[in-house]
């Protein structure tokens, strides 16, 4: 192998398939490679999320109906610690499943049967979505077990999405960008209520 064939390959999208089903996985197997994605496969939910942490993919395609864990659980452990794409396939019928996925984190989901096209669409959508949060400069950031997405404005701990209003986000998120270092409350007012409120600091006694 060449070494600019090297390095294409290398820049193939890796996606992680956490699947039970044999049959499914010989589909993806003949699908993936065949579109210009390489593929790591993880059997169980354990594995998978061993593959999550040490392959790093681009993407990863889970079942909801694992033999171990369920897959809900699979999409809150990730995002206890990563931001990654995640489609869920599920079966009918377990619709249930599926929005508590989405409610987990998961970022879109598949119902079996589907298609080669709607399966290569849906994870170019995945894709797209991550390089665009990626290529915005306000990445996620994780501080005092608190993930917190900067671009889309949202807080999670323990992988639950966690309500705040407007100016409790504001807070949470410049401290987050600030983690480590002490803010003077002259600092926080004015990042966060704005100039004119620097010396307000009993704004910052109510939260
Ligand atoms: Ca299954």
């Amino acid at each position: 192998m060449s070494a600019e064939s090297r390095e294409s390959a290398a820049s193939e999208p890796l996606v992680l398939v956490v699947e039970d089903e044999p049959q499914l996985v010989r589909f993806l197997r003949a699908t993936l490679p065949a579109h210009g994605f390489r593929m790591v496969e993880a059997g169980t939910g354990e594995r998978g999320l061993v593959e999550a942490q040490t392959r790093a993919p681009d993407l990863v395609l889970l079942d909801l109906g694992l033999p171990d864990l369920d897959g809900v659980e699979v999409v809150r452990r990730i995002r206890a610690w990563s931001a990654m794409p995640i489609v869920v396939v599920s079966a009918r019928g377990q619709e249930t499943d599926k929005v508590e996925a989405l409610d987990a984190g998961a970022d879109d989901y598949l119902t079996k049967p589907f298609g080669t096209g709607e399966l290569l669409a849906r994870m170019r959508v995945a894709l797209r979505h991550s390089s665009r949060v990626q290529g915005s400069g306000e990445p996620v950031v994780e501080a005092g077990g608190l993930r917190i997405d900067l671009g889309a404005r949202v807080v999670y701990r323990d992988g639950e999405e966690v309500r705040l209003t407007r100016t409790e986000y504001r807070l949470v998120a410049v401290l987050a960008e600030h983690a480590g270092k002490v803010l003077t409350h002259r600092h926080l007012l004015r990042e966060v209520w704005g100039p004119g409120a620097a010396s307000e600091t009993h704004y910052l006694r109510v939260y």
